[in-house]
């Protein structure tokens, strides 16, 4: 099996073609983080044009690396949500436009299903059940995998995503935002005293496995301008007093991010062993779990109860179309597809996008515990 995946639910243009063995054949993203560093955020028909600009070429490209034509496909996986409508149905035109003129089964992914399921193509021993905790800028879910198309919701953020306060971090610290601000902050926080700004930690008190950014955004918002730091002024020409203000506050910020997230963790795990007490795997992914701050601290949770911590590369924990490829592999594989669409497909036809749609159920017993 060969599959071509396409994804295009926010701000990346992604295609990639893998083999049912777990072999890339080729990966190709197109970012338009230039785009947000230039107008601070993603507006959605921006978006929709950038997509629609590369998409062909990505996909072409996706084919070419991989030594292929289109005839040697055997199914096209898309991402049908969550996710931007206008952006998702770039993508699903795509695949349907491939998938009509080669006669090819097409495969729906879920967005998140994918950026969990990436971490069974490259850690093979990896089985269901397992937890996981998906990390990005839309997303803060920690679910437990208990099959295929099958997961119960431990906890989800109440306002923002972790990888939302790293950009805005960023932004405020007048960090290079042209590759998204995680990156830059994680850099800055390396040079900074991560016990030098005391930011409290969110959601102490509740007992649950629910997140909260928004309340630390707002803390270090204000630690910035307390602090005169001339965030205008880029990095590379700040004063050497100004350039260690703001890594101490990257380093401060990073760490009781990231202690959030460690004692949800710590609770998610002892409520999955209660529901399922087979799990072996914590699996980490998302844009921000290729945070390798993140990934150490984790990875000392995770061993506390004797458990493997399963962290993607880098290149696979933000956007691709690998997950997305690997996800409609696994689909594929019991039967969850569509048959091929007529090869003259109008343009206009709406496929089913779902660009609100959780990833499996709520935990109900959880909110009992949490009381
Ligand atoms: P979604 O929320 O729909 O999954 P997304 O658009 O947020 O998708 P991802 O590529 O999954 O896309 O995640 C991007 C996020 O990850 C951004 O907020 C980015 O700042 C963050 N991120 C990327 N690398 C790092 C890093 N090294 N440290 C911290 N955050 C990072
Ligand atoms: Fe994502």
């Amino acid at each position: 099996l060969v599959v071509l995946g396409i994804e295009t639910s926010c701000d990346d243009t992604a295609a990639a073609i893998v083999r049912s063995n777990g072999e890339i054949l080729s990966q190709v993203v197109s970012s338009q983080a230039d785009l947000l560093a230039r107008y601070g955020g993603v507006a959605p028909k921006m978006a929709e044009e950038a997509h629609s600009q590369v998409i062909d070429q990505v996909v072409q490209e996706a084919v070419d690396k991989a030594g292929l034509t289109e005839r040697d496909l055997s199914a096209v996986a898309v991402t049908i949500g969550p996710g931007l409508s206008l952006c998702l149905r770039v993508g699903v035109q795509k695949a349907r436009r491939v998938a009509g003129s080669f006669n090819l089964p097409i495969i729906g992914v879920h967005h998140m299903e994918a950026h969990a399921l990436v971490a069974r193509l490259i850690e093979k021993e990896l089985r269901f059940p397992f937890l996981a905790l998906l990390i990005s800028g839309g997303h803060n879910l920690l679910v437990l995998a208990h099959d295929l198309g099958h997961y119960t919701q431990l906890g989800t953020t109440i306002d923002d995503a972790i990888g939302e306060a790293f950009d805005k971090t960023a932004k405020w610290l007048g960090l290079d935002m042209r590759k998204s601000g995680g990156p830059a902050v994680e850099k800055l926080a390396q040079e900074g005293d991560a016990e030098s700004v005391r930011f409290s930690i969110p959601m102490k008190h509740h007992k649950d496995c629910n997140f909260s950014y928004a309340g630390l955004k707002t803390q270090v918002k204000l630690a910035i301008a307390s602090r005169n730091i001339a965030a205008k002024v880029p990095l590379s020409c700040a004063s050497s007093q100004d350039r260690s203000s703001r890594a101490d506050i990257a380093a401060s910020f990073q760490r009781v991010a990231v202690l959030h997230l460690e004692e949800r963790c710590e609770r998610a795990v002892e409520w999955a062993l209660k529901i399922e007490p087979s799990i072996k795997h914590l699996v980490v992914s998302g844009g921000v779990a290729s945070n390798q701050y993140v990934r150490a601290r984790l990875d000392q949770v995770v061993k506390k109860y004797s458990l493997q911590l399963v962290c993607p590369p880098p290149n696979l924990c933000t956007d691709n179309g690998v997950m997305v490829a690997w996800t409609g592999i696994e689909n594929f594989h019991v039967g969850r597809y569509d048959p091929p669409p007529p090869a003259n497909d109008p343009e206009d036809f709406m496929y089913d996008l779902r660009p609100r749609w959780p990833l499996g159920e709520e935990y109900a017993e959880g909110r009992s515990e949490a009381r």
